[in-house]
């Protein structure tokens, strides 16, 4: 029995600044029904604040940080669970370190536990090469998601991937990402909501990250076919979705 949602964001309810046709309606019928649930993204330089005035502003008023987990969210929470109180150097935004903060890590550029990257604007050569300074010295080398590209206005930018990329190169050494299509993730928002993975509904728009990680977490899926995947391409894949919907207006709890 599906008792809760855990949704990708990015095709589902917006694409760029558009809020796409059903979404106001799926939070409206979540919020009323007071049916737990996480909206999920890989990105990891918003925090949770600026993903909730992002969607008040596109029209869906009444979230609440607490119903927003993010890559940056998932890596503090895993790097928790692996060692408390370690040191971390970290390649990032203000999103990441505020959220390794949170979970008692400390900054450190001598012999730190992690080094941790995600995207980044102020990404320096500088950076890259203490990053590979302190992986070569024995540092755990983590990364928040994959993303290589990042879809921006007219086109698209380098992602985090981009920046784990250069550093594998260098450090031959691979990073552990914890961000989507990382089952993971998936496992670690259904434990914010409280659930067991398979009572949560994981709602997407690509086969290959939202319903896989959702698969392999023992969740039930649903793709949606507003943002990547379309129709046509579903059999393309090994694996099937559970339900598959035209946007997010469809889905209500009681029709699954
Ligand atoms: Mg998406």
């Amino acid at each position: 029995m599906i008792k809760g949602i855990i949704s990708d964001m990015d095709g589902v309810v917006y694409r760029g600044k558009q809020l796409i046709p059903g979404a106001q309606a799926f939070v409206k019928r979540l919020l009323d029904a007071q049916t737990p649930f996480l909206f999920l993204t890989n990105n990891a330089e918003q925090t949770p604040l600026d993903l909730k005035l992002k969607l008040q502003q596109l029209g869906i008023p009444g979230l609440t940080e607490d119903n927003f987990i993010t890559s940056a969210m998932a890596t503090a929470m895993f790097l928790k669970q692996q060692k408390a109180h370690a040191t971390v150097f970290v390649v990032g935004g203000g999103g990441l370190i505020n959220e390794l903060y949170n979970v008692g890590f400390s900054i450190s550029e001598s012999h730190p536990d992690y080094v941790v990257v995600s995207k980044t604007t102020s990404f320096s050569f500088e950076q890259l090469k203490k990053a590979v300074r302190l992986i070569d010295g024995g540092a755990k080398f983590i990364g928040t998601n994959p993303d290589m590209i990042d879809p921006i206005e007219g086109g698209h930018e380098p992602a985090a991937g981009t920046l784990l990329a250069a550093i594998s190169a260098a450090t031959g050494k691979q990073p552990y990402i914890v961000g989507k299509p990382n089952a993971l993730m998936m496992m670690l928002a259904a434990r914010k909501l409280g659930l067991h993975p398979e009572e949560a509904l994981m709602v997407g728009d690509r086969m290959d990250t939202d319903i896989v990680g959702g698969m392999e977490a023992g969740m039930k899926t649903a793709l949606v076919l507003s943002g990547v995947t379309t129709q046509d391409m579903i059999d393309d894949f090994p694996y099937r979705p559970d339900y598959v919907f035209q946007n997010v207006g469809e889905i209500s709890l009681e029709g699954l």
